[in-house]
């Protein structure tokens, strides 16, 4: 076992000295999650510069039995990337590992370094004339392979799909410290098990990912991006409905905006405004994205409104007339989760559901809250295209975050059974981490624990990758 200064002299060798850190100051930033909800110790925190380095210090780290976490731009919103507690472990975070090692515009494909931030991904995608679809509020800080690791969802996965859907190979270091070169940009490849999909959403538990080759689609030349206000989810649902008849696969967004969760970003962000007037309780925020003129596309999505709203499915609605009017309405809904963090203390849930039972659901758990804890406050967003909510309590009173803390338990379960009762999930992109680690054994059955168990164990034997986290 080597001792914290050998430790510290043989990462050094690898990655150079002022990439390794060791003083708990100088640790601090990479052993908190982005909520601030956890807080971990480790040995030290050490920042490769390329996939060799990244074998070199799993080497080592494997050879002296010592636990990694993988972590990239420490956005996760589970713990997943935040040490234990034990103190025992070595943080291997990827951010220096930028390099966008090829951009093919005429195969629409990128390969990219791991800790390459979304924002530099999109934008190196934009420069070829491409587009890579992958959007999140937090995308100038999170990095790809973090992205590959959650399996990344975001506004856009109902016209794109989710991260799994957008990559085409990967390279992994090990928890031997092997490297598996499996970065192909095939679009077709029927040779066995599809091993990539393995590490995709594995939130670091199988194995350092290093770099990713990506598919890009066409950019689009047009988007159009409306306000709509409406009565009820169920009415949102209609609409998503009437919106996909009409404008098929142009519809690239539809979120759900909840008027809580409008409320708190009214409240703490006082650069925004309402869209539109009066309190309604529910709102949708939608886009559309086409090949083509922008006038065409604005025309199209007004119809489409006009349309709905002589059923009163819709009650008002707003479209933006250029791009700062899209992005200030964008703002609104991205804004969301910075606004409950200033606001305090939230119990969180990230779930998805078969769309037809959304509504079921609000029901049901909104009176189920109401009933155990009268007054407890309930923000709604999401991603409501893809049945995606994310659904968060807070109290009224902040002398009641305590209270709100000691009851997560029994709120979690109130929340969770209803979703588990409803075929849903309650994890629908955010990954387990270590939030919900232990959750996920009552809802999963006993093979599928048995099966995530096996593949743990094959590549990862010892469990010196991110242990704690996800199983
Ligand atoms: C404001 C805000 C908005 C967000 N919106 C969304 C959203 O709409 N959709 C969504 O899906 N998520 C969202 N997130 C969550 C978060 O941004 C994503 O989970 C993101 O993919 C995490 O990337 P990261 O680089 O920050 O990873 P980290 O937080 O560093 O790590 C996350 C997990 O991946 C593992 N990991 C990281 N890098 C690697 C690697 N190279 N190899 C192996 N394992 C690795 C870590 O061990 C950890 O388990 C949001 C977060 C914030 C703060």
């Amino acid at each position: 076992m080597l001792v914290d200064a050998e430790l510290e002299s043989r990462l050094s060798a690898i990655v150079g000295a002022e990439f390794v850190r060791t003083d708990a100051g100088a640790m601090e930033p990479w052993l908190t999650d982005w909520r601030g909800r956890y807080t971990g110790r480790a040995r030290a925190v050490v920042f490769p510069a390329s996939t060799e380095q990244v074998a070199e210090v799993v080497r080592l780290c494997a050879e002296q039995d010592i636990p990694m976490v993988p972590q990239g731009g420490n956005t996760g919103l589970c713990g997943g990337g935040t040490p234990l507690d034990d103190g025992v472990s070595v943080v291997i975070n990827v951010s220096r590992m930028k390099t966008i090692r090829r951009v093919d515009a005429a195969a629409y494909t990128m390969i990219a370094e791991a800790g390459t931030t979304l924002a530099d991904v999109q934008r190196a995608a934009a420069e070829a004339g491409r587009l890579f679809p992958l959007s999140l509020a937090a995308e100038g800080s999170c990095e790809i392979g973090g992205n590959v690791s959650t399996n990344a969802g975001g506004v856009q996965v109902l016209r794109y799909g989710n991260m799994r859907d957008l990559v085409l190979g990967i390279e992994v270091v090990l928890p031997d410290g092997r490297i598996w070169h499996g970065l192909r940009t095939l679009r077709k490849d029927n040779t066995g098990y599809d091993l990539k999909q393995l590490f995709i959403g594995a939130e670091g538990t199988l194995g350092i990912v290093t770099a990713v080759a990506l598919k890009l689609y066409a950019q689009p030349s047009a988007r159009s991006t409306a306000w709509v206000q409406v009565a009820s989810p169920d009415a949102a649902l209609s609409l998503l409905g009437r919106l996909r008849d009409s404008c098929g696969d142009r519809l690239t967004a539809f979120e759900l905006i909840g008027y809580e969760a409008l409320g708190l970003v009214l409240h703490h962000m006082p650069d925004v405004r309402a869209p539109l007037q009066g309190e309604q309780p529910w709102a949708v925020l939608v886009e559309l994205a086409d090949a083509g003129c922008e006038d065409e596309l604005r025309g199209r999505l007004e119809a489409a409104l006009e349309s709905v709203m002589e059923t009163g499915m819709v009650q008002d609605a707003v479209i933006a007339q250029n791009t700062a009017q899209a992005k200030a309405l964008w703002a609104l809904r991205e804004a969301i989760p910075e606004a409950q963090k200033r606001e305090g203390v939230s119990v969180k849930h990230d779930i998805a559901l078969p769309l037809d039972r959304v509504g079921a659901f609000l029901q049901r758990a909104g009176d189920a809250l109401e009933a155990y804890w009268p007054g407890v406050r309930i923000a709604v967003f999401g991603h409501l295209g893809d049945g995606n909510l994310h659904y968060n309590l807070s109290c009224s009173a902040a002398e009641e975050n305590q209270l709100l803390l000691e009851r997560s338990g029994v709120l979690n379960r109130i929340v969770y059974d209803i979703v588990d009762a409803l075929n849903g999930t309650i994890s629908a992109e955010h990954g387990l981490g270590q939030l919900k680690r232990e959750e996920i054994r009552r809802y999963r059955s006993e093979l599928e624990l048995e099966m995530m168990g096996a593949i743990k164990r094959t590549l990862d034997p010892r469990g010196l990758m991110n242990p704690g986290k996800l199983i």
